[in-house]
């Protein structure tokens, strides 16, 4: 009885790094000679004197720290040296024991792993971001000779972050953002998937706490829906398994909260879309049971196209191996598909610790290590033509941050864009003034069109135009949020009012043939008009008008007859013969365009066609989609070119038939810019020894302009036909 009590009120006074201790020496006993726990051990008291007096933020004795910091890498089996490593991997910062006095002590080996996790001070007379670089510089040189350094490191990091509540708001934040900006991406570089995951998932918490408790809140809420068509499929596809005999082990899988934020943010899409995909591992004992298992699922559930990833024979550049496919499951649920075998699992999930913590047995091990230090090796390259260490962390994050590409600016700022992003996308990042008005850009001063996609290292020098505008096409080509914002937003505000603006003169024209003028319409008929029509406001209708969607010939009637509720009937065989045409000036924007079949220039006979929902589109007299439009009676109306506002540079396409000899086109070519005209696109369409049949679009102010292009070009010996296309 008393005995039992004096062990209980013992546990009770136990100091936390005596527990800590014995939970190390628990770990450690587990693989290491008892000899070797003796010398770890003894690091231990030599830590704790050093660090006696010292207290972390939670009030706990500071050796408390280093001692954590060593049981998780105990748990990935790290060797005597690293485990020593580890618990002293503070006292050099912030003791006064030096580096030589460790190497006394213990052995160089252990100084010099100490050493290279120990920040540089006298960084005094230098910027936080500039002292920052320059400590994660200094890692990197220190991996890349033992990678234990960064073991040990990512292992400290862990435990910061896991004791990060005990800090001030700010040094939180500063903390959680290093995280995920350097370490987590270097556990993932490394393979590390696990310690990446718990350090994205802290690393969120401590930046977005609100967000966090949203998101775990909702996987916590769905988790349970979920549950019953997990199973569902879960012992569908192990039947299936079993049926053909297949040696494999399904598991569902679940994404963790940082993760999903990531690909809301970065695919943005909504937290139901990523999270209503259900996620299965396959283990297999071999890698041919993975193919088997795989054309397995294949046949039990339809494949997505084009999703399949075969990183077994392609490895990703950290080691992972796995064949990933995407199912059309049940009820048409997405379902991914991670299929491995057990070793490719443990490599997957501990990447380079793979190496202390499964020793030798498999092959795959050693190939993660290769990968790397050849990826060390590579950055030392990297280090070495870098001129400062924010510029070293800059081409580290090139290499940490796959899915992101770093081009400059012409002043040499750095800007950060997803892969894939173009010209555009860049313009708008730097401001939305220029992505509304660029036109093309200077890549490595070459020129470049607008949808050329970014790579690493480019110069970009965006070039603006005053009269350049979004253009609907490049939501085409963007892929940044904000670039497709920004001309989303635009596109809808100009159009709106050059609908509204279009609306109105097509309407005063139908009134004018009626002797009307809208201004002198009385107010309380355009209310009546309104309520009749059911439309907000003379804007909306106008727009409505603009935009096609309704005749202006129809709107003309009703406020012109007795009762503007009347519906009114259209004789469209007269309609369109007792209005004057419409003026346009062929630059109105996005509700009056000009047809690309046949590319209309001023001074041609043309005529409008109503696309409703989208304004007018402009045909030359002579196309023959126009032909078409004339049969369907209500919806063209007749258009002519102002003649003293119609200016600006319009495409028109010639058909050129050419002798086939060297330099031709160049002859052709010069001879159109002289005439002060550009050449937009050339394409051969036929060729043989003798004759080339070549399709030329070019700008031109008009039709004289166009026809004295080709009167000269017809002057050319080298030129034996020259017709203008018009569909
Ligand atoms: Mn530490």
């Amino acid at each position: 009885m008393m005995h039992g009590i004096a062990v209980e009120s013992d546990q009770q006074l136990e100091l936390p790094e005596n527990r800590l201790l014995r939970q190390l020496q628990d770990v450690l006993g587990d693989y290491l000679e008892q000899e070797h726990i003796d010398e770890i051990v003894r690091a231990y008291h030599f830590g704790a004197e050093a660090h006696s007096g010292q207290f972390r933020k939670s009030g706990e004795a500071y050796i408390c720290h280093p001692v954590s910091v060593a049981i998780s890498l105990g748990q990935m089996r790290m060797d005597m040296r690293g485990i020593m490593a580890a618990i002293l991997h503070d006292v050099i910062e912030d003791t006064p024991v030096t580096k030589d006095e460790l190497a006394d002590q213990f052995s160089s080996e252990v100084a010099e792993l100490v050493d290279g996790v120990t920040k540089l001070s006298k960084l005094d007379n230098k910027s936080r971001a500039e002292a920052q670089a320059e400590n994660v510089r200094k890692m990197f040189l220190a991996m890349a000779k033992d990678l234990r350094v960064i073991m040990v490191k990512l292992a400290d990091r862990l435990h910061n972050m896991q004791t990060l509540s005990a800090m001030s708001a700010p040094s939180r934040r500063r903390i959680a953002k290093e995280t995920l900006e350097i370490y987590a991406p270097i556990a993932s570089r490394l393979g590390m998937n696990k310690v990446r995951h718990e350090l994205q998932t802290l690393g969120f918490k401590a930046l977005y706490p609100n967000r966090f408790e949203v998101l775990d809140h909702y996987v916590k809420k769905s988790r349970g829906n979920r549950r019953e068509i997990i199973e569902t499929i879960q012992s569908s596809i192990q039947n299936r398994l079993d049926q053909v005999a297949l040696n494999g082990k399904v598991a569902g899988r679940e994404k963790n909260i940082a993760s999903i934020y990531q690909k809301m943010r970065y695919k943005k899409i909504s937290f139901h879309d990523v999270f209503d995909v259900y996620a299965f591992r396959i283990f297999c004992e071999t890698v041919d049971e993975c193919y088997r298992a795989l054309g397995c699922v294949h046949n039990l559930y339809k494949p997505v196209p084009g999703k399949f990833k075969d990183y077994i024979a392609l490895p990703k550049a950290n080691g992972y191996q796995s064949l990933h496919t995407i199912l059309i499951g049940p009820y048409g649920v997405p379902i991914e598909i991670q299929i491995r075998t057990h070793d490719m699992h443990k490599v997957s999930e501990s990447g380079i610790a793979a190496h202390w913590l499964y020793k030798s047995e498999n092959e795959s091990n050693e190939s993660v290590k290769a990968r790397a230090n050849e990826w060390l090796r590579d950055l030392l390259e990297i280090q070495k033509t870098a001129g400062d260490s924010l510029e070293f962390i800059d081409n580290l994050k090139v290499d940490l941050f796959p899915q992101e590409v770093f081009v400059f600016t012409p002043q040499g700022d750095i800007v950060k864009l997803p892969r894939g992003a173009t010209v555009v996308d860049f313009a708008f990042s730097v401001h939305t003034a220029i992505g509304n008005s660029c036109v093309s850009a200077r890549i490595d001063k070459k020129l470049v069109p607008l949808q050329t996609q970014l790579e690493n290292g480019m110069t970009v020098d965006v070039i603006t135009a005053v009269w350049a505008r979004p253009n609907p096409l490049w939501l085409n080509y963007v892929v940044t949020a904000k670039a497709r914002s920004s001309i989303r937003t635009y596109l809808k505000h100009f159009q709106q009012q050059e609908a509204i603006d279009l609306g109105r003169r097509l309407l005063e024209k139908e009134l004018l043939a009626i002797n009307m003028h809208l201004d002198q319409v009385d107010p309380t008929r355009i209310v009546e008009l309104l309520d009749a029509l059911q439309v907000k406001s003379m804007d909306d209708l106008l727009e409505d008008i603009g935009l096609g969607n309704r005749m202006p010939i129809l709107i003309a009637k009703r406020i012109s007859q007795e009762d503007v509720n009347a519906a009114v009937k259209l004789d469209d065989q007269v309609s369109h013969h007792d209005t004057t045409p419409l003026i346009i000036k062929g630059t109105e924007g996005m509700v009056v365009t000009l047809a690309k079949c046949c590319r209309p220039i001023p001074g041609d006979s043309i005529i409008g066609y109503f696309n409703p929902g989208k304004g007018i589109v402009v045909h030359h007299h002579e196309c023959r989609n126009s032909h078409d439009v004339r049969k369907k009676h209500t919806n063209w109306l007749d258009v002519e070119w102002s003649e003293e506002e119609a200016s600006g540079e319009f495409p028109a396409e010639i058909r050129l038939e050419l002798m086939n000899q060297r330099g031709t086109l160049a002859t052709v070519a010069s001879t159109i810019s002289s005439m002060e005209s550009n050449i937009e696109n050339v394409t051969v369409v036929d060729q043989d020894d003798r004759v080339s049949v070549d399709l030329i679009t070019l700008t031109v102010k008009d039709r004289v302009h166009l026809a004295t292009i080709i009167r000269k070009l017809k002057k050319l010996n080298i030129v034996l036909k020259i017709t203008r296309v018009k569909a």
